[in-house]
């Protein structure tokens, strides 16, 4: 039976930080992963940028690596001051040389069918078929065996949902109604970006939305629309058009938000479309139902683009995520359940794993954001990240212990970075 220190269920934002800082520091680590990459949500849900949390953030060292690795593979910029713009294709070769440089082993493709517990403590996990080895040739092979077992000493669920937690029977937070809306990204080549960014230069000519640069001689940019009425939106007569030509629906209008991806140089990605009647992340059938208005709304767009801008003549639809975005699932009930009071007081503790000031950013159903209000520097201990019921397990992630409100500051990608960094360097401390 194979051994480790680490076992990080789900290699994604969270669970990659997590695995390289274990790797690192000398930690047998293993990560399982559903998919057949890295990244999560950076990746299958063609999330990016990584967000900016401010100056003094902690627990950095894997996010620099990436940024780092992702700048030398050709798929990193810096753009609007933020070096971590990320190609989310490279980002899945860079996270793979990351976790080969950290002697991180890999198992992709596979699910767990089973944990077990002995005195509250996690002692192994079963997992599906053979084994398929990335990097550790130290992983046994056995073929014709359905399932493997494996020994570890701690388990970070770095999975979004809490899956481990679920099938370890932890107590949650989740509530019924306290979701966000979800979206599925995508992505449009073919498109003549400098005829697109000189005619949107012009457009928004006050530029409220609007930011175009070059950079090393490409053209970066960004831009959006929604319903929210808290900017001067400058793209807003042409949706109004949309809607009442028929080529858009009016829920396509509640969020539209494109920009460049570094090392695409014809290509636009889409922080859209967002569903906003199907939100419910845990429910399988709303999910389903989400995916396909999901795909419909994108074609929609892809004939208003093709319509409206100028450049987008020859655009097509280039990548659809493999993952639906969802902001907000499962969430632990661990050690410590820190609250939107913790995150508005700035409340300090002795043990912080994330030090951040971005905001709480609720995506709302309303045509109103609830958020987004600048906020001090708040701290995440690390007891929000460790379970209540199961003495070895941590999370780190968008499932950690903590509010619909709060968690909703939490979310972004540089915070999850953190928490998986704090959570490794915390288990690395305790070895005997
Ligand atoms: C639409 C949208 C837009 C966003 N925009 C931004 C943004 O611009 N900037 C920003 O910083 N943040 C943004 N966020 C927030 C941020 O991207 C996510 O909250 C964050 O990436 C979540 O990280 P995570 O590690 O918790 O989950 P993930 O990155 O999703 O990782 C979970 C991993 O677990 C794996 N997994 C799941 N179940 C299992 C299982 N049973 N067994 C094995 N593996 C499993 C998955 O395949 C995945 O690899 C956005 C989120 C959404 C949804």
């Amino acid at each position: 039976m194979s051994k480790y220190d680490v076992v990080i269920v789900g290699g994604g934002t969270a669970g990659c930080a997590a695995a390289y800082t274990a790797g690192m520091l000398g930690l047998k680590t293993l990560i399982i992963e559903k998919n057949i990459h890295l990244g999560g949500t950076i990746t299958s849900g063609l999330v990016i940028p990584v967000m900016k949390s401010g100056n003094n953030q902690i627990n950095t060292q894997f996010r620099d690596a990436l940024i780092d690795e992702c700048r030398k593979l050709g798929g990193q910029t810096t753009f609007e001051d933020n070096p971590a713009w990320l190609n989310p294709e490279i980002t899945k070769i860079a996270l793979d040389n990351l976790m080969k440089r950290a002697n991180v082993a890999i198992l992709f493709d596979t699910n767990i069918l089973g944990i077990k517990i002995e005195n509250d403590m996690i002692k192994r996990i079963r997992i599906t078929k053979e084994i398929l080895s990335a990097y550790n040739e130290e992983i046994e092979y056995k073929e014709k065996k359905l399932s493997v077992s494996i020994e570890t000493r701690y388990v970070i669920d770095a999975t979004g949902d809490c899956v481990v937690g679920k099938i370890c029977n932890c107590n949650f937070l989740e509530k019924d109604k306290e979701f966000q809306p979800v979206t599925l990204r995508f992505m449009m080549g073919g498109i003549d970006l400098k005829r697109f960014s000189d005619w949107l230069k012009d457009y928004d000519k006050d530029r409220h939305v609007t930011v175009v640069q070059e950079i090393d001689g490409y053209i970066h940019l960004s831009t959006a629309y929604t319903w929210d009425k808290d900017k001067k939106w400058a793209l807003e007569p042409l949706f109004k058009d949309a809607v009442k030509n028929g080529i858009l629906n009016k829920h396509d209008t509640n969020y539209f938000q494109i920009f460049t991806v570094p090392g695409m140089p014809d290509t636009v990605a889409f922080n859209c479309p967002r569903i906003i009647d199907y939100n419910n992340s845990l429910d399988i059938k709303s999910i389903s139902k989400a995916l396909l208005l999901a795909r419909q709304n994108i074609y929609r767009y892809l004939s208003f683009c093709k319509k409206y801008f100028p450049g987008f003549e020859n655009a097509y639809i280039s990548n659809m995520a493999d993952m639906l975005g969802i902001r907000v699932s499962r969430r632990i009930k661990g050690k410590y359940i820190y609250t939107i009071d913790d995150l508005k007081s700035g409340k300090k503790f002795e043990h912080p794993v994330v030090i951040s000031d971005y905001p709480v950013d609720i995506h709302s159903n309303k045509r109103k954001k609830e958020g987004l209000q600048k906020v001090q520097d708040y701290q995440l201990p690390l007891e929000s990240l460790m379970s209540a019921d199961i003495e070895n397990l941590f999370v780190a992630g968008r499932c950690l212990s903590a509010d619909f409100l709060s968690q909703g500051a939490l979310r972004v990608q540089g915070s999850c970075f953190s928490m998986g960094e704090g959570v490794a360097k915390y288990i690395a401390s305790q070895r005997v």
